[in-house]
C-alpha cells in the first residue's frame, strides 16, 4: 500500500475483493486494479492495490484460461458503498507467554516436524536440545550427490535422513492457504519468513523445490541456533531412558544421555530400527495401513497437452501442468490414486538401507525439466501384512523394496516397464526416456509385488485409457517401487499428543504415523507443543 496516498486520505478502508476473474494473458496488478474498480463501481484512481489473498488457475475451457483472484485494496473511507464490501483486517500476533520445563526439552529428527516444533518452542523461550541421526543439509547434499556417482549409499545421510528431514529433497508441495486453517497459514508464513517466496501464501497449489527447501532449512537452523537451541548432527536416538510409565530421556548413539522432562519424536516414516528400538521399549504402537506402487512417468510436454491443450501447452508462466487421478473398486476394495505429482521434475533414488530399493519424485522450484511424474499407489490394508505383529507393515515393505534392489541387478538402477508393456505383460524391449539420473533396467512390475497391486493398478489404468489415451499411452513409463508413502506404523497418542502409555513423550509429524506430507507434519508439531505446554500451565 502505498503510504502517500493513504496521508492523502484522511482515514482509509481495506477491503476483499473477491473472485475476480482475469485473463491469464492479462495478468498483472494494473489488470486487477481495473477489474476491482468495476466491480466497486469507482474510478481505477481511487484505489490502491494493497495484496492477494489467493489465486488460482482455472483451467476449464481450453479456449481461455483464466487466474481466479481475491485480493485486498485500499479506498478513502468515504467511499459509496462500504456496507456491501466485506472489510480486511490485519491478523495481530499473540504474544506467547514465557514458558519453562524442569530441563529443556529434546527433540528427536529435524525434519519439518522437529523443525516447527523448535520454533514454536523457541516462540515461548523454550531452548529445545534437537538430536538428528543425518548431517547439515550441505554435507547431506554432498552425500546424496555421491550416492548417485558412486553408488554408495550412506544409510544415515540420503534423501530421507539428514537435516530438514525427507522434505527437503521434494517438490515442497504445501497445502494451500485457501483451504485456510490457523495452523496452515501459520506454516505458509513461517516458510515465507524463512525464505519461501510471497506466493506459496496466495496461490492455490504452493510448491517450493527442492533447492528453496533446502536453502529455508539452513535459514531455521541459524535462526534457532541464534535463540539458544541446540542441534547435534550425526546423532542417533538409539534408546530411551523409561521408568514407571514416563519418559526422563534419551540416549545418543548408544552412548551419551540426555535427560529431559519433555520428548518429542519426530522420526518420520523411514526410521525403521528408531520404531524396532520404541516397540521393544514398550512404547505402544500398532499397525497402519499404508499405500504402495509405482512411479510413472511421461514428457512433461504430453502432461501439459493433456492438461492445458494445445493453445495453452506451452504457455509461459503458467507452469508445467500437474494431475490426480483416482479409482475406487468396491468389489476389491482398495483405491489407486496418483500421489506426490511432481510436474517436471524427476525420479529419485529415495532408498535409506543397504540392498532395498524405494522411489520418489521431486522437483526443483522451476519445475523446468522435461519430465512430469507422480507415484502411482494401491491402498493397501493391515491384513495385507498378513501378520499381527504392531512392525509387519514395515516388513512388508521391506519385502518390496528387497525385490526391487535386486531385479534392478543390484547397483541402485531401477527396474523400469513402459507402461503399455505393462498392460499387456511384456518386458519393454526399449525403455521410454526418463528422469532417473542413477540408470533404468527392464523388468517385469508383476516380479516386484504382490499380486492384488499389479491385479489393482491394471484396472485403474484401464478406466483412465478410457478417458485419458495420452496418459495411458506409449508415452508412459513405471518405475518400481514406490513404498514410503505414508507410515505403516502409529505411535498411539493421546488427543493431548503425548503417548498413550508413556508419560512426557510426544510423537509427531509422519512417524507417529497421524500426518502425512510436509505441512501436516509441521501443523501437528505446532499443535503438540501447544498441547503438552497447556499441560504444563503455560498457553499462548
Ligand atoms: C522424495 C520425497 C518427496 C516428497 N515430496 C513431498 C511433497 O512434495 N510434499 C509433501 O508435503 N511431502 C512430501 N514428501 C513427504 C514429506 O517429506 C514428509 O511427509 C515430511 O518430511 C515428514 O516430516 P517429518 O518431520 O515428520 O519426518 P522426516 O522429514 O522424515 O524427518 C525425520 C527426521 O528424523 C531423523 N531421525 C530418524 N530417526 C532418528 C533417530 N533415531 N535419532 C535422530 N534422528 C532421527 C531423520 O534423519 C529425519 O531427518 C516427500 C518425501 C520424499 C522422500
Amino acid at each position: 500500500m502505498c503510504d502517500i496516498v493513504r496521508y492523502r486520505w484522511r482515514s482509509f478502508l481495506d477491503l476483499i475483493i473477491s473472485n475476480l476473474r482475469i485473463p491469464v494473458e492479462k495478468d498483472g496488478i494494473d489488470e486487477y486494479i481495473k477489474a476491482a474498480a468495476q466491480k466497486l463501481n469507482i474510478s481505477e484512481n481511487s484505489i490502491k492495490f494493497n495484496k492477494i489473498l489467493s489465486k488460482s488457475l482455472d483451467a476449464r475451457s481450453k479456449k481461455q484460461f483464466y487466474y481466479e483472484i481475491s485480493l485486498v485494496v485500499s479506498t478513502a473511507d468515504n467511499f459509496d458503498n462500504k456496507e456491501n464490501i466485506p472489510l480486511y483486517m490485519e491478523k495481530t500476533a499473540t504474544k506467547k507467554k514465557a514458558g519453562d520445563f524442569a530441563e529443556r526439552p529434546i527433540i528427536v529428527g529435524f525434519g519439518p516436524a522437529g523443525m516447527f516444533a523448535a520454533l514454536e518452542l523457541i516462540d515461548y523461550g523454550i531452548k529445545p536440545l534437537i538430536f538428528e541421526r543425518g548431517k547439515k543439509i550441505e554435507e547431506r547434499h554432498v552425500d546424496v550427490q555421491r550416492f548417485i556417482k558412486d553408488r554408495v549409499l550412506n544409510p544415515e545421510s540420503n534423501i530421507q535422513f539428514g537435516e530438514g528431514g525427507a522434505g527437503s529433497y521434494s517438490d515442497g508441495k504445501l497445502f494451500s492457504r485457501i483451504k485456510n486453517t490457523e495452523y496452515v497459514s501459520r506454516v505458509l508464513d513461517t516458510f515465507i519468513k524463512f525464505g519461501a517466496p510471497e506466493e506459496i501464501g496466495y496461490i492455490s497449489k504452493p510448491h517450493l523445490g527442492t533447492d528453496v527447501l533446502r536453502r529455508i532449512v539452513g535459514n531455521i537452523r541459524q535462526y534457532i541456533l541464534e535463540r539458544g537451541g541446540e542441534i547435534y548432527y550425526s546423532s542417533k536416538m538409539t534408546d530411551m531412558l523409561i521408568s514407571n510409565g514416563k519418559v526422563s530421556g534419551v540416549v545418543i548413539n548408544g552412548e551419551k544421555e540426555y535427560r529431559s522432562s519433555a520428548v518429542y519424536l519426530a522420526p518420520g516414516h523411514s526410521a525403521r530400527d528408531t520404531f524396532e528400538m520404541i516397540h521393544g521399549n514398550g512404547i505402544a504402537i500398532e499397525q497402519k495401513p499404508t499405500a504402495v506402487g509405482v512411479r510413472i512417468e511421461h514428457p512433461a510436454e504430453i502432461i501439459n497437452l493433456i492438461r492445458y491443450g494445445r493453445k495453452y501447452q506451452n504457455y509461459p508462466g503458467i507452469g508445467a501442468a500437474n494431475y490426480s487421478f483416482t479409482y475406487t473398486n468396491k468389489k476389491i476394495g482398495r483405491g489407486i490414486y496418483s500421489f506426490c505429482m511432481c510436474p517436471g521434475g524427476e525420479i529419485v533414488n529415495a532408498s535409506s538401507e543397504d540392498g532395498m530399493m524405494a522411489i520418489n519424485g521431486m522437483s526443483y522450484s522451476k519445475r523446468s525439466s522435461a519430465f512430469s511424474n507422480s507415484a502411482i499407489v494401491v491402498t493397501c490394508h493391515t491384513d495385507d501384512y498378513k501378520s499381527t505383529d504392531p512392525l509387519a507393515g514395515v516388513e512388508f515393505q521391506k519385502e518390496i523394496e528387497r525385490k526391487t534392489f535386486n531385479i534392478g541387478g543390484g547397483t541402485w538402477e531401477a527396474p523400469a516397464q513402459n507402461l503399455m508393456d505393462f498392460l499387456s505383460g511384456k518386458i519393454s524391449l526399449r525403455l521410454n526416456n526418463n528422469s532417473f539420473k542413477m540408470g533404468t533396467v527392464a523388468a517385469d512390475m508383476h516380479e516386484i509385488f504382490p499380486t492384488f497391486i499389479c491385479e489393482a493398478l491394471v484396472m485403474a489404468f484401464n478406466k483412465w485409457k478410457e478417458d485419458y489415451p495420452l496418459f495411458v499411452s506409449d508415452h508412459a513409463i513405471l518405475l518400481g517401487a514406490e513404498t514410503r508413502t505414508s507410515s505403516p506404523v502409529r505411535i498411539k497418542r493421546s488427543e493431548k499428543y503425548e503417548s498413550v502409555n508413556i508419560k512426557n513423550l510426544y510423537p509427531i509429524g509422519e512417524g507417529s504415523g497421524y500426518t502425512g506430507g510436509i505441512t501436516s507434519s509441521a501443523t501437528d508439531a505446532i499443535k503438540a507443543v501447544e498441547a503438552s505446554l497447556s499441560t504444563t500451565g503455560i498457553s499462548g
